[in-house]
């Protein structure tokens, strides 16, 4: 296998800082460097980007990252264990890697780089929802992000880059489809990481339209797509009903049947009707 950098193997850093893998903290790691540096060109122009790195472990996607020519990563690393081997590859990289030793949930990044920013991660699985929620409901658009390169289990992956009628569609997909393009970019089996999850994976690359691509509240769009897809086998005119007003006219006057069911209707729909719900 060819090295990427000069840095010793991710076993022998693992060993070296007893990192064995937290299932409390999601801890599933990518050992083989090569995937990490494919991941990492992924992410499009790393030499001319920042880049925010959530959970870099015993760092073998920053090593990627910092190979291809990344210009800045900035690491949020939660678990203590790993800070010392994160601080080895700064050494290697000197102004290049910023280790910072938190929780990304509560972490503010503002600030602390400079765009363009891209964000990649080989996400823990319990945050990843939360965390992917939050970068697309910003205060305002666009978001401080050019575009998100991201590991998802492949189920929530499939639920980020649904189209109506998928099996998969819901809220997450129009939420990332409404300001982002969105598509899986590597498929991953489960013996690609230590320990092996339980389930498969993808990459998600997500990049940021310059404005939505319909018109929409997004605190309104939200509520109404909450609301419909809370029961979404309900035909639409009984799934809105706790949106109050006058749920019936609000479809018809927007071309959606009141019998259609939320998993047949489209982003433009959605966005029409909750521009109505915002008009009344
Ligand atoms: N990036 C590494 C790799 O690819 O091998 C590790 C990925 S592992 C799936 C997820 C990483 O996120 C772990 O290193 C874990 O300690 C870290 N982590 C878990 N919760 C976190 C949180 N709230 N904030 C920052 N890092 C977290």
């Amino acid at each position: 296998m060819s090295q990427i950098d000069n840095l010793p193997p991710l076993r022998s850093v693992i060993e070296t800082h007893g990192i064995a893998a937290k299932k409390s903290l999601g801890q599933n790691f990518l050992l083989d460097l090569n995937l990490t540096a494919k991941i990492a060109r992924m992410a499009g122009d790393l030499k001319g980007s920042d880049i925010l790195e959530i959970g870099p472990g015993p760092g073998g996607l920053t090593r990627g990252l910092l190979a291809e020519g990344a210009r800045r990563v900035l690491a949020i690393e939660k678990d203590e264990r790993c800070i010392a081997a994160l601080e080895e590859i700064a050494a290697v990289y000197p102004g290049q890697l910023e280790v910072v030793n938190g929780d990304a949930l509560e972490i503010d990044v503002t600030g602390r780089l400079e765009a363009p920013i891209r964000i990649a991660a080989n996400l823990p699985y319990n945050i990843g929802t939360e965390l992917l929620v939050r970068w697309l409901s910003p205060p305002t658009w666009p978001p401080f992000w050019t575009s998100l390169t991201l590991m998802f289990q492949r189920e929530v992956a499939q639920r980020i880059v649904a189209m109506p009628g998928d099996k998969a569609y819901g809220r997450l997909a129009l939420l990332a489809h409404w300001r982002t393009d969105a598509r899986i970019v590597m498929d991953l089996p489960p013996e690609a990481f230590s320990p092996p999850p339980k389930v498969s994976s993808a990459v998600v690359h997500l990049t940021a339209l310059p404005a939505p691509r319909y018109p929409a509240d997004p605190v309104m769009l939200n509520r109404v797509v909450a609301t419909a897809f809370n029961q979404r086998r309900k035909m639409l005119r009984s799934a809105l009903k706790p949106m109050g007003g006058d749920v019936e006219g609000h479809l018809t006057a927007v071309g959606i049947a009141p019998t259609a069911r939320a998993e047949e209707i489209g982003l433009e729909q959605f966005c029409a009707l909750s521009r109505s719900f915002s008009e009344a």
